[in-house]
């Protein structure tokens, strides 16, 4: 009985660490590090809960044999593992900073290799269910650099900036609920027209500062229950600007790719039923773009007749609120261009017109 407690226990230390440490990953890994995704060799989203399981209880089980008829000294060794291996979790999903996470992760792996040699003279068996473990965790090491490698802005992470993310987390936890929305594509995917660097600063930063600002100006209110859309319909003053600037945003990079096909028909048609031509119609709305006083955003709209018209409007301001069907949008915010074009705003949007996606606005007519 008391042997069979010596291995259930820290099976069940380990699977409730193993949940904690679940925990913190709150929203999808692929949101903060699209890089993840594309790894050659991360394995399917289920692969991981099911792994972590089973190596919490071989982990677990090895300390039962320790503590059954191996050398006590070793308990310290495994306790301080399991520490490292908590404390990775806490870096990489809570704090968001892949290089810590790296850094922890290589000392975890020496650690687990200590441990089975020191280990395996009294106790084999303790070392032997170690050894899935070693496996999985240099695997996990090599998807951590690899997301450390790809990801620059992450992998220069301040100490300060470090500081900032667990000040905002600890505030902002349990109201978080507006997320960066994943990109269709690779931030250098875009490039020269836009390029990685405009990407890093309009989606990594502009935006996100956008959703962060929502989220901390709803919390407590009742729009902390209302989706984007309706926020933007019913909302006014801050809490307005940032949920438009937030949907008109991950509007427009949606509308972004690196791979233009030619307009399908049903658009060219009913744009040329209602500009004269295709052409005519590009020429009015570039005027529209280059002419707009300020920061803003011009749009292609459907009406509630179904017709189409062009909609410049300042700011942060967007069709929804005037009940108008959004189809095609660019940002004239200096931002949107500034990395790339400096002031040339007219270059700007001559070149996004062969970044936009045809397809996807056929599909909203
Ligand atoms: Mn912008």
């Amino acid at each position: 009985m008391k042997k069979a407690l010596r291995h259930i226990v820290p099976v069940l230390l380990c699977l409730v660490a193993g949940a904690v440490a679940g925990s913190m990953q709150t929203e999808s890994l692929a949101e903060w590090y699209p890089s993840l995704a594309k790894s050659p060799l991360t394995p399917p989203a289920i692969a991981f809960p099911v792994a972590w399981t089973l190596l919490y209880i071989c982990m677990g089980l090895s300390l039962g044999r320790v503590l059954t008829d191996g050398d006590k000294r070793f308990v310290t060794l495994w306790f301080l593992q399991l520490a490292v291996n908590f404390l990775w979790s806490f870096f990489f999903f809570y704090l968001r900073c892949p290089l810590a996470g790296l850094a922890d992760i290589v000392v975890l792996d020496l650690l687990v290799i200590l441990y089975i040699r020191w280990v395996r003279r009294a106790t084999p068996s303790a070392a032997w269910l170690f050894v899935p473990y070693l496996v999985w965790i240099l695997f996990a090491t090599y998807l951590n650099a690899y997301i450390v490698m790809e990801n620059p802005r992450e992998k220069s992470l301040s100490a300060a900036a470090v500081t900032e993310n667990i000040l905002s987390n600890t505030k902002n936890q349990s109201i978080m609920t507006h997320t960066l929305p994943q990109l269709p594509y690779a931030m250098e995917a875009l490039s020269p027209k836009m390029s990685r660097e405009t990407l890093e600063y309009h989606y990594g930063k502009h935006l996100q500062t956008y959703i962060d600002n929502l989220n901390r100006l709803i919390a407590g209110t009742p729009y902390a229950a209302m989706p984007l859309e309706e926020i933007v319909c019913k909302a006014d003053g801050a809490i307005f600007n940032n949920a438009a600037q937030a949907w008109n945003h991950a509007f427009f990079f949606d509308t972004l790719t690196p791979a233009q096909q030619p307009m399908p028909e049903k658009l060219a048609a009913a744009l040329a039923g209602e500009f004269g031509s295709v052409e005519a119609f590009k020429e009015a709305f570039t005027k529209s773009a280059v002419g707009l006083f300020g920061s803003g955003w011009v749009w292609l709209v459907g009406g509630p007749d179904g017709r189409l018209s062009i909609l410049a409007e300042p700011n942060a301001g967007n069709p929804l609120a005037r009940g108008l069907k959004p189809l095609l949008t660019v940002d004239v915010w200096e931002h949107a261009y500034y990395i790339d074009y400096r002031n040339r705003r007219a270059d700007f949007v001559k070149n996004w017109w062969d970044l936009v996606d045809w397809q996807k606005v056929a599909g909203r007519l």
